[in-house]
């Protein structure tokens, strides 16, 4: 999930720009896009399943019109919340006025949280957890003095990893967790627009000059008045910065806590390649999120690296899954290897994560009917062990494949001669050239910054709760 905002102070094409923003975040978001953009109070709104370019044709985005600010989203559903219905931003009417908001991340006291509200007479229309915020913000605004203090009265309330932007008739608020989990920032264009954004790549495409990270706990308004930074959250619990950011979600060009992504990656396949050195003949990167370890692998090791995999560029939303009738393979529709580079060699396949283990049964067989002689894989994120409650799409143990099974196992079952995985104690290293105090990676290690929802089922017995829990 991605969040995008602009302010502005004189009229303009507001729209356009958060069209281009999202457009740049659309890695972190597929299934469903919106824009809401304000014009001296007055917000006109679109918002659909699909990625970015397939809901805003050039008539939707002119029917929205001009205005001093916007508000944009592209949303990642997990298979409980992809339809419809969910897409942000959303929109409210609450007794002092309008709001649009939108988030990125997870909320771990979801249930808890609706079925307090459902208790007092509210209704939900949604599954996602931004009605939640939207209900909390409204409701602490029945007495706080403004929308940045209802913010901020909810977030004492509202538990998880993540990142939101509220817009109201006249201001654009920013707010991250306080731990940090999901990155957000800000930048400032010549012209004097803010742009907030997920990541500093969605800057860089609208022309903004990063100014800063929001700082975990923080709220930011952007006003007539200029820039407010709220902190009465801040430095109350640790930061937590989400480490697969580094490894997955993020795209390289970005830049967040300070480190290049693309670096950071660079240095998990550096880490991987000291760990589990092999001999081989070149080194290949799963696209697209494997290219940059493969890169830092085949620097580490001296073994070369090679173009061995193609991904189609054009796979969007309207691909069609053949499914099981049809007897088009759906890897091979998205994925073609080169055969010159693989063909009598032995392979180093680096990718970015093993998650339930479909990717690597698939590619491995690519590479074997492409006539690679040996087939080592290495992953650049250590073994999954554990859902993530914080917005990435992790599931329960018994999907995750490293639960079931050791390296070995695994390298059998996908038909490879190696697996190897980024050591854990790694992890922690990617961002270094960076400013980041802490990472979350419960993922691999089960050491969550907050409480775990209560609502997990056969996973709730599951996890050891962090020690800097608060
Ligand atoms: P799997 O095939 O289940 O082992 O998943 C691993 C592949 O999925 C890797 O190639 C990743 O690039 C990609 N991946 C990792 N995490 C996620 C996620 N949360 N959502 C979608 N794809 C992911």
């Amino acid at each position: 999930m991605a969040v995008f905002g602009i302010f502005g102070t004189k009229t303009a094409n507001v729209a356009l720009s958060a069209y281009y923003g999202l457009y740049a975040l659309q890695h972190r978001g597929q299934a469903s896009s919106g824009i809401v953009v304000n014009d001296d109070g007055v917000f006109h709104a679109y918002k659909d399943s699909g990625i970015v370019n397939e809901v805003f044709t050039p008539r939707i985005l002119g029917d929205l019109g001009l205005g001093q600010m916007a508000l944009g989203n592209v949303r990642y559903g997990t298979s409980a919340t992809k339809e419809r219905i969910n897409a942000e931003p959303m929109l409210v009417n609450h007794v002092k006025g309008r709001l649009a908001i939108s988030h990125d991340g997870g909320l771990v006291n979801y249930a808890e949280l609706r079925r307090e509200l459902e208790l007092e007479g509210a209704i939900f229309h949604t599954s996602n957890e931004v009605e939640i915020l939207a209900y909390m913000i409204t409701k602490a605004r029945l007495t706080a003095p403004s929308t940045e203090a209802a913010i901020s009265k909810a977030m004492e309330r509202v538990k998880g990893g993540y990142s939101m932007l509220v817009m109201s008739p006249q201001k654009l608020i920013a707010a991250r967790d306080q731990n940090g989990v999901h990155p957000l920032c800000y930048g400032i264009r010549d012209d004097g627009e803010y742009v907030v954004a997920s990541e500093s790549c969605a800057l860089n495409t609208v022309g903004a000059t990063f100014v800063r990270e929001i700082d975990p706990g923080e709220i930011v308004v952007f006003s007539k008045e200029g820039v407010i930074s709220l902190r009465e959250h801040c430095q109350k619990k640790p930061e937590r910065l989400c480490v697969f950011e580094y490894l997955y979600t993020a795209r390289p060009d970005s830049v967040i806590n300070g480190c290049s992504v693309h670096l950071a990656r660079k240095r998990a396949g550096a880490f991987l390649a000291k760990a589990h050195p092999v001999e081989a003949d070149v080194v290949i990167g799963a696209p697209d999120s494997g290219i940059d370890a493969a890169i830092g692998y085949a620097e580490e090791s001296g073994i070369p690296y090679g173009l061995g995999l193609i991904k189609n560029k054009y796979i969007g939303r309207t691909f069609i899954d053949p499914g099981q009738n049809v007897r088009e393979d759906k890897v091979k529709i998205k994925l073609n290897p080169v055969a010159e580079t693989v063909k009598g060699k032995r392979v180093v396949l680096v990718d970015d994560s093993i998650v339930r283990g479909t990717t690597c049964t698939r590619v491995v067989k690519l590479l074997r009917d492409a006539g690679a002689k040996e087939i080592h894989i290495r992953s650049s994120a250590p073994e999954f062990l554990n859902p993530c409650y914080y917005g990435t799409d992790i599931g329960s143990k018994a999907e995750l494949i490293a639960c079931k099974y050791t390296a070995k196992e695994m390298a059998k079952l996908f038909g490879a001669d190696s697996v190897g995985f980024l050591p854990l104690a790694d992890v922690t290293k990617l961002g270094i050239s960076g400013n980041c105090k802490g990472y979350c990676k419960a993922c691999f290690d089960g050491e969550y910054p907050t409480e775990l929802p209560l609502d997990t089922g056969d996973r709730k017995y599951d996890h050891k709760i962090s020690e800097n829990k608060q």
